[in-house]
């Protein structure tokens, strides 16, 4: 009998160690990891700067609190507000965090409530998070939901326009939805947002969670698109595995996260700071992101290929290292056989495999994913 909460439908593998896009079990049976911790490990396992630069700060000290001067968070959130063209950043330790703090945000600095979010989206599982998710598997069970959030179908701009009206504080979307099934924002529908945004007064906050941190090729997947956002939020690949989220806004908003308007006792803890400061050095580069790209079209085009004329396959899409593979069947039984075969992805909805390799990956390793795949999904 297990004594944790079953929160998680978890797999039958324990990973005794793990290096670069490779992992291996306490069976002692070698994975190619496709799923990076959900987006996370964009620079692979044991990446040797975070490592150095977490192992340096463990031996200065590991915590303090917010009410000390924090020159590596001067720094990172300089980078960070240096490459969106932003102005402020506040560290949280987690996506939803980052989302509720974003929401808190636009709240407060437009004086409105009301925030319209996206069908199919994911912003977290926090009450206003889980609220904010167009989903309502989410959501089940849980009583009533925060009544301040209302759900437009992506990329509807018609739907949108009804949507958003004085009352509105933000919009809040995903360029891609990531845990919704990978499915690409329209400029479009940013257009409209941007039209709408400006009619009401509201503030447009684009999570970037899943999608930031070179994920798309660009530090920040906004950056495809003719779009700009108000606030944006990150999390999952800025500490590569150590947890570190923020909140990203321009300038204006400065006045209303005044002292004591928000705060968190962990948010920006000097080990996962030492962290996010060597993953934006690494990743904001033109060549760390020139070669991401590079990667990102071959594996894309690899799979293509490979998966031309498959009887179980809808689609291939996706941005960059984000690549959601629509079947025409549950994807569960193929996430399966692909765990068997040694190569390890995720789902994105019931029919959509999806591939988050490390942004380190090799052609190599790539060539032997799409093998793999290739394998399982052509007959
Ligand atoms: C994962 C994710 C979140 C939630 O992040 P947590 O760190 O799990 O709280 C929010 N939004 C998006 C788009 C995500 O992918």
């Amino acid at each position: 009998m297990s004594s944790l909460f079953p929160t998680y439908a978890r797999w039958g593998i324990e990973p005794e160690q793990a290096k670069g896009s490779w992992l291996i079990s306490t069976e002692g049976k070698q994975y190619l990891d496709f799923t990076s911790g959900i987006a996370v490990l964009n620079l692979g396992h044991g990446h040797e700067k975070v490592k150095s630069a977490v192992a340096n700060q463990l031996e200065k000290y590991w915590h303090v609190s917010n009410m000390f001067k924090s020159s590596a968070q001067e720094r990172t959130a300089k980078v960070l507000t240096d490459v969106t063209g932003l102005g402020r950043v506040f560290f949280s330790n987690s996506g939803a965090e980052a989302n509720e703090g974003a929401i808190k945000l636009a709240r407060k600095a437009t004086g409105k409530s009301k925030v319209v979010t996206c069908l199919q989206s994911f912003h977290g599982r926090t009450f206003a998070t889980m609220a904010a998710t167009g989903q309502e598997k989410v959501r089940v069970g849980f009583g009533e939901m925060l009544s301040t959030f209302d759900y437009v179908p992506y990329n509807d701009c018609e739907a949108l326009a009804k949507a958003v009206d004085n009352e509105t504080a933000a919009v809040m979307l995903e360029v891609v939805q990531g845990e919704g099934g990978i499915h690409v924002v329209e400029q479009a529908f940013l257009d409209a947002i941007k039209e709408q945004c400006e009619k009401h007064g509201a503030l447009l906050i684009i999570d970037e969670i899943q999608t930031g941190i070179g994920r798309t090729g660009k530090p920040f997947a906004f950056q495809h698109f003719d779009v700009k956002p108000d606030i944006i939020t990150a999390a999952k690949g800025l500490g590569n595995g150590l947890p570190i989220g923020a909140v990203i806004g321009k300038e204006e908003l400065a006045e209303y996260f005044g002292p004591g308007s928000h705060g968190s006792t962990f948010g920006g803890n000097p080990v996962c700071i030492a962290a996010a400061e060597a993953v934006v050095n690494e990743i904001f580069t033109l060549e760390f992101l020139q070669e991401t790209n590079e990667k990102a079209h071959y594996l894309m085009s690899e799979l293509t290929k490979r998966l031309q004329g498959s009887k179980q396959v809808v689609e291939v899409r996706g941005l960059g290292m984000l690549i959601g593979i629509e079947l025409t069947h549950e994807a569960q039984s193929t996430l399966e056989a692909l765990q068997q075969g040694g190569l390890l992805v995720l789902t994105a909805g019931p029919n959509v495999l999806r591939l988050l390799p490390a942004l380190t990956v090799s052609k190599e390793e790539i060539d032997l994913a799409v093998e793999k795949i290739g394998k399982v999904l052509s007959v």
